[in-house]
């Protein structure tokens, strides 16, 4: 049994057509035209794969492949949102081979014991609202209300409010699935490194997904005239945001172990030549595979903001937008996947993720696997990210034999 890769080609050519930005690689932002055109692409191959439909209260496109018995389903997915500027294979590869194993299960005729769920996430990138993960953390039940008033888009729109213009149901609890319902969770995702392809191999098999803590650090002073204001009587807030981002590096370099500080994003208020900056909001992101590093960062991080801002006369405010712990996973489905690869001659190593995935929010809810398939360059989040279609289908194979073995493994809780 095996997956057809022409068709998985034509998956992702036709749903890279679904961007913001034709010509400038993908964007597709949750709740957006493009969205609703990707997802009815995706909802036609899953009718076409004879799928039943669901949307769940965050907007995840579900297509359920019934089993013999009603017992937990094995799901398999990614996302299907991008990044600004993004390419075409983060997140849609994996809801791509999560369509094609349906539509070989249909053709082949194979009902499995369990039902298979193929799962099409939206803003896992938090490319319109910050944060991220959302669609897993909202099966997980980890969404607050809260995240959804205040988080708003680059046009001042909150998620709560996007979501229901979308025609969404405003009570996200609803999209909470309980773990007795599920049995497993597969994703495969592009490396978006450059370990597999320099080592030559064909797979990667997560072990573990770093944790990530996401930071809106605001710094206030008082916006003053540049040219009559002394040196000594000024607050300006970008003199201890300048500090707090050279500190975020020292930080991540102090910790070690391969953490990770980055601020990628910081706005200047009110933002002219010639006034002191009354307000600075920049973000804060940190990585960590290791829960104590982790927490070590996030610790150090609150002491440098203050340690800048107090003697410049600054107040501030550090808001969490993501906190996300560190997962370790399963090593019974990484070793079902080695073997599936094994038989098919495909080649694997284990490593650690780097950047987060909605299998680590999985992974809180039922069993998550993380497989990953090289990417060109190790380049991702921008237009050239690229997967040979010959390597994706090498997953999908792999993919499509553990999730069948997965879906016929007898539960012992019914
Ligand atoms: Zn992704």
């Amino acid at each position: 049994m095996e997956t057809n890769v022409q068709r998985i080609k034509h998956d992702i050519e036709k749903l890279a057509q679904f961007t913001a930005t034709p010509g400038k690689g993908v964007t597709r932002f949750s709740y957006t035209l493009e969205d609703r055109a990707a997802r009815s692409y995706i909802k036609e191959q899953m009718q076409q794969a004879e799928l039943a439909i669901f949307e769940d209260a965050a907007g995840t496109v579900i297509g359920r492949r019934p089993g013999e018995v009603e017992g937990p389903a094995v799901l398999v997915g990614s996302h299907f949102d991008s990044v600004k500027h993004g390419g075409a294979f983060d997140g849609t590869a994996g809801v791509v081979v999560a369509l094609e194993i349906a539509r070989v299960l249909k053709e082949e005729n194979i009902t499995t014991r369990y039902p298979i769920e193929v799962i099409a996430m939206v803003e896992e990138e938090g490319g319109r609202f910050g944060g991220g993960l959302l669609a897993s953390q909202a099966m997980a039940g980890m969404v607050t209300e809260e995240m959804l008033t205040e988080s708003y888009d680059a046009q001042g729109v909150s998620l709560a409010k996007a979501m229901v213009d979308f025609g969404l149901n405003p009570d996200i609890k609803a999209a909470q699935r309980r773990p007795e319902e599920l049995k497993a969770f597969f994703e495969l995702h592009v490396e978006q490194g450059i370990i597999l392809e320099s080592e030559g191999i064909d797979l990667g098999l997560v072990q573990a997904i770093v944790g990530m803590r996401e930071y809106e650090v605001e710094i206030t002073g008082r916006p003053d005239h540049a040219g009559t204001t002394p040196m000594n009587l000024r607050a300006d807030a970008l003199i201890a945001a300048s500090q707090v981002v050279q500190q975020v590096r020292q930080i991540a370099l102090d910790v070690g172990g391969g953490a990770v500080g980055t601020v990628g994003r910081l706005e200047v208020l009110p933002g002219a030549g010639n006034i002191v900056p009354g307000q600075v909001r920049f973000s804060v992101d940190l990585r960590s595979h290791e829960q104590t590093a982790l927490d070590s960062l996030a610790a150090k991080l609150k002491k440098a903001v203050q340690a800048a801002c107090k003697p410049e006369g600054l107040t501030y405010a550090i808001t969490d937008k993501m906190n996300v712990e560190p997962v370790s996973l399963p090593s019974h489905l990484r070793d079902l996947i080695a073997k599936e690869a094994k038989d098919r001659g495909i080649s694997t190593r284990t490593m650690v993720s780097g950047a987060g995935h909605d299998t680590q929010v999985m992974a809180t809810l039922t069993d998550a696997a993380l497989i990953f398939v090289p990417s060109k360059d190790g380049r991702s989040h921008c237009p050239e990210e690229w997967t040979a279609y010959a390597d994706l289908k090498k997953g999908a194979d792999v993919l499509l034999g553990a999730v069948v073995t997965m879906a016929n493994q007898i539960s012992n809780d019914i």
